[in-house]
């Protein structure tokens, strides 16, 4: 099936590892071009390499803090130089948190704030011209199933995640006559090597994977982690010409997490 990606560029912001690095390979394996973005050079330019190098495409490696506004310019600017602009925007950078609302500071509020909603605000600012110019495109949102099902231990993490959510709803309708279509993704629990790490730290070599199956069996109803490739298939539909009538929705892949309608 063609999924009409070939030739486009993507940016993927957190494109290094993770979710994000297995959504970079699978719009890679349908011929994209890709902008890499993430804070660690050596990381991003290693990924940027192995990648152009598996699937015969262009991969533009931007070591950048997208919390930051000079780190959202050298993205914006990075697309520009190396591509003339770009088509898919994938706002996924993001981490979670772990505190009270008693107990955290300002600045700890600032700094979600500024990584999970001011990125996609300045980044849109800056992309949504170079897709305007091409013709249209594809903005994403990576927020959480935390959006609207909150986990007590991370409330920054949930209203950040929240106000992303609502972020992406109103970038759609004010650039759907522009032929660009905005959505967001609730994702589940995803195994990326940040869960493994900390599963290691808490419960040591021996019990790292029993606290794995813990977590699943407690929140996710397939009483199992996704992987990112699993994940990543829906992000890469989703960018798709086979997505076109799909603008300003929330769309879960979340193994059945989501206690709701
Ligand atoms: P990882 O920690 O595995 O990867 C995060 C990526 O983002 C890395 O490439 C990291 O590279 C980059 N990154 C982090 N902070 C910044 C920053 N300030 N500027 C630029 N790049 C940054 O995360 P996941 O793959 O697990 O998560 C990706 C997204 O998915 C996040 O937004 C997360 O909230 C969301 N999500 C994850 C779930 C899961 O279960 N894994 C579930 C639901 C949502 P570097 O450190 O070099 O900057």
């Amino acid at each position: 099936m063609d999924l009409g990606l070939r030739d486009k560029v993507a940016i993927i912001t957190g494109g290094s590892v993770g979710i994000g690095l297995a959504v970079a390979e699978g719009l890679a394996a349908e011929g994209a071009n890709l902008v890499l973005v993430a804070r660690n050079p050596d990381r991003v330019d290693a990924e940027a390499a192995r990648i152009a190098d598996k699937y015969g495409i262009l991969v533009h490696g931007v070591a950048a803090d997208v919390a930051t506004a000079e780190g959202c310019n050298a993205v914006i600017s990075g697309a520009q130089k190396a591509f003339g602009g770009a088509d898919i925007l994938i706002n996924n950078a993001g981490t979670g948190s772990n505190e009270t609302i008693q107990e955290a500071t300002d600045e700890k509020w600032q700094y979600y704030w500024d990584l999970h909603v001011m990125a996609a605000v300045r980044l849109a600012r800056g992309i949504v011209p170079q897709m305007k110019k091409r013709g249209g495109g594809v903005v994403l949102h990576n927020a959480s199933i935390c959006a609207v099902q909150p986990l007590w231990y991370e409330p920054i993490y949930n209203t950040t995640k929240s106000a992303l959510m609502m972020f992406s709803k109103t970038l759609s309708t004010e650039v759907v006559g522009d032929n660009i279509r905005v959505n967001c993704i609730n994702p589940g629990l995803i195994l990326t090597p940040d869960w493994v790490k900390t599963a290691r730290q808490l419960a040591g070599e021996d019990g790292y994977q029993a606290h794995l199956q813990g977590v699943a069996d407690e929140y996710a109803a397939m009483k199992r982690f996704g992987t990112p490739e699993e994940l990543a298939h829906f992000f890469v539909f989703l960018c798709s010409d086979k997505a076109t009538y799909s603008t300003g929705s929330t769309y879960f892949v979340d193994g059945g997490m989501l206690k709701t309608i």
